[in-house]
């Protein structure tokens, strides 16, 4: 059974929003994507395409620009062309339930082959990514089983800064978790955790106006959860 069959499993098609599996290539043949996924645990999907599929590791942390941070990336099986084009609401007790961002996208290059499933095959692949967060030379190394390392490389986009906190936004639409669960039926409250502290826009601007008592009081959790269901 095929990498992308594995996937087809564990979807019901017509059950949940994403897109079915159609498409063989993108124009340039090398997409890569990051999803911000908020399932059981929040984590970063990292989907390079080749072939025909998207080779994907889920990246508990998400990359780090730091070439002194080694990141965690688990692989996960192949997942089709077309849902690098997805940003929504996964229903809970589907495969995948919950929110999906897509964090950053563009394209990538192999470095040093041309041959991305024997790199892999062998556990390291080079390439470079062309995004709009991330950018530059980076590493995959697998270390054990289906454990990879994400690495950037020393080079001009290597940055201290942490871009999971500093960009924490889509790439195509500027949500938040929280806005796009709210946007599409999904659980706003759950959502919200993947979101840094504080990029929250729910904050100070709709508390009433004249009544100070009321505006100086922290709104309840309950009143918090109804104003983002209302967005
Ligand atoms: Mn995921």
């Amino acid at each position: 059974m095929s990498e992308l069959d594995k996937y087809k499993q564990k979807r019901r098609i017509g059950r949940t929003p994403e897109p079915k599996a159609e498409k063989r290539r993108s124009d340039s043949g090398r997409v890569f994507v990051v999803q911000k996924h908020r399932a059981s645990h929040l984590h970063y999907d990292f989907r390079l395409e080749d072939r025909g599929v998207l080779k994907s590791w889920a990246i508990p942390k998400g990359p780090s620009l730091d070439p002194a941070v080694k990141r965690l990336a688990m692989a996960v099986e192949d997942h089709p062309l077309d849902y690098a084009q997805f940003e929504g609401v996964i229903p809970e007790g589907e495969y995948g339930g919950g929110t999906v961002m897509i964090w950053d996208r563009g394209d990538y290059r192999p470095e040093g082959t041309d041959d991305v499933e024997a790199a892999l095959r062998k556990g390291e692949l080079k390439f470079v990514l062309n995004g709009s967060k991330l950018k530059g030379s980076w590493v995959l190394i697998r270390t054990r089983n289906t454990q990879w390392l994400l690495i950037k490389h020393r080079d001009s986009y290597a940055s201290p800064d942490d871009v999971a906190v500093s960009q924490p936004t889509s790439v195509v639409t500027r949500r938040t978790l929280a806005e796009i669960a709210a946007h599409e039926g999904g659980d706003v409250d759950k959502a919200a955790t993947g979101d840094p502290q504080g990029s929250q826009r729910t904050g100070t601007k709709d508390v009433g106006h004249g009544n100070v008592g009321q505006a100086a009081r922290r709104p309840s959790k309950k009143t918090l959860r109804e104003r983002r269901n209302l967005r």
